[in-house]
């Protein structure tokens, strides 16, 4: 069985002759998968939430059970031929038509069952697996440690043996996740070789009608174009870090010496920025509203009152057993307007920005659920248009005048806006590239792609951590660890993360484009707080779904291409002052 999807680009309907008939056979046939698939996707999101806000073994099959049947009604063989058969005269068929059809493709990829059981091993151990994951007990000296304590940690002490001792604690879930993703590299490999993919990586970059190469070679030229900058970052930061725990200055920085556990972001760098003091007195409940605010502020609506009954917003109570996935997200449970969080919100920065994000994916839920957009593609553009709104927000939310609107600084106060703007390169942009783009994206491609041997992943991750983030372990980390798999995308979200690097770049070119063309603001200092032209700006992104091909709606909505270039301009001041800092230290690692 052999079908090609490898591109997504349509014939301009001008060049379409429609042919009635064909067009109501699909019709007919698109009718009847949206109705099952929305019904089905409504049944598992059910058990999964289930699942993830409460871990246990009788959730877990309730979650797989509710899977399999999902899978077996969107790989159903009968539906592939039918929709091979349609796409065979994309031609002759409406663009809305031809990108269901597509899509009916793409979800059977992910469960063919031309190969059910293939299919039931890979739900079976991916539940499994994150069964694994969700209930994992870390412990720091034989006590056990919550994840968020862990990052409290990590970023609040300043012992370095400690430090080390926690960071070390925060791998203890490798070596119990690696056998999982051993046999899923061959399972996730298989089910993408059913409708003619060549691995598991290639089919996710399908999602965006690319190639493995194609998008390799996308995320090499983002790390080429934003590299002066991170060398200039890397140079002063480890310099920095120096200072704080009085020793000699490295070449790479210790991944021990960072506040994040993969060094994926660098925050707590810039003390002037650290806004924590200024949540004191503010309730975790005042932090989601205020998300919530930014939004109707723009013109959206208010959330269902059901989001506000069915999220699970804040921390397990002390003393509560029940175990909950620790990840922020978002949830679109029935594909209609039962939207759902799953959080640990607490009065801080950090939750600030992420409840901005989240309500972010809401808010591109509730504005693509519309009666012109079938269920099947009530989904982002491409998947990284979601992250990248989220993101957007989340920069939008912590610009200085908002900052102050929203009722976080006091009125008056003065910001010390370079480093503001540092630390966002820091905490959100600027290194996550290298970890996103160079770590995870080479790592997994080379995992599933080009299929590297278990025994030698640790290596292989490691040296990706050194050569593209400048990063190395405090200690030898050999082959009985597996600090890849610490990482909660790499069980549960494979061969995905180069979105999130899309995402970032995006996010700036939209921003960019409200700041200059909308708000007329410099981008480093605006305000979207109640800019109904802004609101229009997104929804009209958000509303297309994915009817459209996602370079077009980029192109309709700011007049470019993807680039950096927007990325770049908004820390042309940041890197002026970095070379100023930097002058006369040796820059970079090699
Ligand atoms: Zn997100």
């Amino acid at each position: 069985m052999l079908v090609i999807i490898s591109c997504i680009l349509l014939f301009p309907s001008s060049l379409r002759a429609i042919d009635p008939k064909l067009e109501e056979r699909a019709n007919y046939f698109l009718t009847l998968v949206n109705a099952s698939y929305q019904g089905l996707y409504r049944v598992e999101a059910e058990a999964q939430w289930l699942a993830a806000t409460d871990v246990s073994p009788a959730h877990d099959v309730g979650s797989e059970t509710a899977g399999k049947a999902r899978a077996a009604f969107n790989g159903n063989p009968a539906i592939i031929r039918e929709a091979q058969a349609l796409l065979k005269h994309r031609a002759d068929l409406k663009e809305i038509t031809v990108r269901q059809l597509e899509r009916v493709l793409l979800n059977a990829a992910e469960g063919p069952m031309t190969n059910p059981d293939l299919v039931a091993r890979r739900i079976e151990a991916e539940t499994q697996q994150s069964s694994t994951l969700n209930g994992f007990v870390f412990k720091l000296r034989g006590n056990p440690i919550t994840v968020n304590e862990i990052d409290h940690q990590l970023s609040t002490n300043r012992n370095l043996a400690d430090r080390q001792a926690i960071w070390e604690t925060s791998k203890q879930s490798g070596p119990a996740l690696k056998p999982g993703l051993v046999n899923l590299q061959t399972l996730r490999n298989g089910v993408a070789k059913e409708l003619g993919y060549s691995d598991y990586f290639a089919l996710q970059v399908a999602n965006y009608g690319m190639s493995t190469e194609e998008m390799i070679a996308l995320q090499d030229r983002f790390m080429r174009e934003m590299r002066p900058l991170y060398l200039q970052l890397h140079t002063w930061v480890k310099h920095e870090l120096a200072k704080r725990y009085g020793q000699p200055v490295p070449k790479r920085i210790p991944a021990h010496w960072l506040n994040n556990r993969w060094s994926q972001e660098w925050p707590g760098m810039v003390e002037a920025a650290d806004l924590d003091p200024y949540f004191k007195g503010k309730s975790a409940e005042w932090v989601v509203q205020s998300a919530e605010s930014f939004y109707t502020g723009l013109g959206f609506p208010k959330l269902p009152q059901s989001f506000w009954e069915r999220s699970d917003l804040y921390p397990v109570k002390p003393g509560e057993t029940r175990k909950k996935n620790t990840h922020a997200s978002c949830w679109h449970v029935d594909l209609q307007n039962d939207i759902r969080s799953l959080m640990s919100v607490e009065p801080n920065e950090w939750w600030f920005h992420t409840a901005h994000h989240e309500l972010g994916h809401g808010y591109y839920f509730v504005s693509c659920t519309r009666p012109e957009i079938p269920p099947l593609l009530r989904i982002g553009a491409n998947p990284a248009f979601h992250e990248a709104m989220g993101e957007l927000i989340s920069l939008a939310a912590g610009q200085a005048p908002y900052l102050q609107s929203a009722g976080v600084l006091p009125a008056g106060f003065q910001l010390n806006e370079q480093a503001l703007l540092l630390n966002d390169a820091l905490g959100n942009s600027v290194p996550f590239i290298y970890w996103a783009s160079g770590t995870m994206t080479h790592w997994e491609a080379d995992v599933y792609a080009h299929r590297l041997p278990p025994d030698q992943w640790n290596a292989r991750w490691w040296k990706y951590v050194r050569d593209f983030q400048g990063v190395e372990p405090p200690s030898e980390r050999g082959e009985e660890f597996c600090d890849a798999a610490t990482k909660t995308h790499v069980n549960d979200t494979p061969c995905y993360y180069y979105s999130y690097a899309i995402a970032t770049v995006l996010k700036f070119q939209w921003h960019d484009h409200i700041a200059r063309k909308i708000l007329q603001q410099p981008p480093q200092r605006c305000n979207y707080a109640n800019s109904k032209a802004v609101g229009n700006f997104l929804r009209e992104i958000m509303a297309k779904g994915g009817t459209e091909d996602w370079r077009k709606v980029l192109r309709d909505a700011t007049g470019e291409e993807l680039s950096t270039r927007a990325m770049t301009d908004y820390f042309k001041p940041l890197l002026a002052w970095l070379e100023e800092q930097n002058r006369g230290r040796q820059i970079g690692w090699d």
